[in-house]
């Protein structure tokens, strides 16, 4: 495919597999090949028929190239693709095959007419195809904001947003076909009851009512809501409202689904089941899911991904494993009760209250010997290892603090 390099960025540009013409093919035979392996065993993840089929065709490939040195390799299509599990578009660049990321931001920034800060400030982020994606950050961050851009709802004041390759300002409508969204406090409609409200969503996306029914049915089913469907939602509980709106986001067959702050008002019974079907969501549909949470819990048992931000800004962003490690690296929790004060533990780290607690973070040398002070003295304290939570406390008070002392040191020139 060399005949498609970009002379400037170096890169191939965006071309659609299927679109890869025979003669390519004959070209660049073992590229397309390789490629195609690794796309499959990649979007194979946890299906291993995908996998096989990945390496059965590779396999082909490569004693076709054997025999005959001029190997027929077969074009690879669209459709062929999103039959072994990967859904939307797939192009090429240089000699790797892609997924381009099914969001992406850069330099996003919203202001409000009412407030001089911005709600977004140059936030830049990428979402993967196919990955449950949690936004965290505390109160008045900007999740909402950015979720709301990000399905159509607000115009962005500058940078770009794109969202399934296509312009959150120039190609709105036609983003909106293509996802769904559980949106932060909204209501379903009162008198109608769950199956009425999952048909009418369905229906509204054009699906047959026979069909919108069946669907109705398996969702209703999944997020256990079969001995409250027939109740009209003026009637219901507010979890179990909440319920009704989450299914309505997962019934829809779309690529790409947006929930804000979704199990919040459930019960832990209730918050399981939703996170079951988003995985199963994912795990076999291939869908992308982008959620906001202020659980922990939550965020680590879904996310593939998560970002923090604070203030519009992102402040850390990975895997869990990747935000816990790089931001208290090899680190353990350390908790204190009586008979240690914040000034005596001050110079092992930096120290927080945590109700009548002490915390701080530190290697486990520095634990150890916090631990032979407290027995010398027979102080109590305790020692765990780190929590997604204690990372969120730790990188946002840590960036508070920064912008106190930006704060002071202005005030004094
Ligand atoms: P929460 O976790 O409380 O839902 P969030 O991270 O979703 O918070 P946003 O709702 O995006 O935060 O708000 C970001 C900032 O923008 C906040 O300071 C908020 O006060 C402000 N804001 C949000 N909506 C509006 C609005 N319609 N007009 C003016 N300011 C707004």
């Amino acid at each position: 495919m060399s005949e498609n390099k970009s002379t400037t960025a170096g890169v191939c540009p965006k071309i659609r597999l299927s679109s890869v013409s025979q003669s390519q093919a004959r070209h660049h035979p073992v590229q397309i090949a390789l490629t195609y392996r690794r796309l499959l065993i990649h979007s194979a993840s946890g299906r291993e028929w995908c996998k096989e089929t990945a390496e059965k065709h590779y396999a082909e490939v490569e004693s076709c190239r054997e025999k005959s040195g001029t190997p027929q390799v077969p074009v690879v299509t669209r459709e062929r693709l999103i039959t072994v599990g990967c859904r939307g578009s797939v192009w090429t660049r240089g000699d790797l095959l892609v997924q381009p990321p099914i969001l992406e931001a850069n330099e996003l920034v919203k202001y409000y007419r009412s407030r001089e800060e911005p709600a977004l400030d140059k936030l830049n982020l990428r979402v993967e195809r196919g990955r449950i994606f949690t936004l965290l950050g505390r109160n008045g961050a900007g999740k909402t904001t950015f979720l709301r851009i990000a399905s159509t709802q607000l115009l962005p004041t500058s940078g770009s947003l794109r969202v399934l390759g296509l312009d959150v300002v120039k190609e709105a409508n036609a983003i909106r076909q293509k996802i769904a969204i559980t949106p932060q406090e909204a209501k379903p409609l009162w008198t109608l009851n769950a199956i009425d409200h999952l048909i009418l969503a369905l229906m509204m996306r054009g699906v047959s009512h026979s069909a919108a029914a069946k669907k109705a049915r398996e969702v209703i089913e999944a997020l256990e809501l079969t001995e409250f469907q027939k109740i009209s939602s003026e009637n219901l509980s507010g979890g179990l409202r909440q319920r009704i709106l989450i299914a309505m986001t997962v019934a829809s067959d779309v690529e790409l689904m947006f929930l804000d702050e979704p199990t919040i008002g459930l019960d832990p019974i209730g918050r399981r089941r939703v996170w079951d079907e988003l995985i199963r969501l994912k795990k076999e549909e291939r869908r992308t899911i982008i959620l906001t949470t202020h659980y922990m819990d939550e965020a680590e048992a879904l996310s593939d991904d998560l970002a923090l931000i604070e203030r519009g800004k992102v402040l850390a962003k990975g895997t869990p494993a990747e935000v816990r490690s790089k931001h208290l690296v090899s680190k353990v929790r350390v908790d204190a009760s009586a008979g240690f004060s914040a000034d005596e533990l001050a110079p092992y780290g930096r120290v927080t209250k945590a109700g009548n607690l002490l915390r701080l973070f530190v290697s486990e040398r520095v634990a150890e010997e916090i631990s032979r002070q407290a027995l010398r003295r027979n102080a109590s304290i305790s020692v765990s290892p780190v929590t997604l939570d204690d990372v969120f406390v730790e990188i946002v008070g840590s960036r508070m603090e920064e912008l106190d002392r930006d704060v002071e040191r202005g005030a004094d020139e």
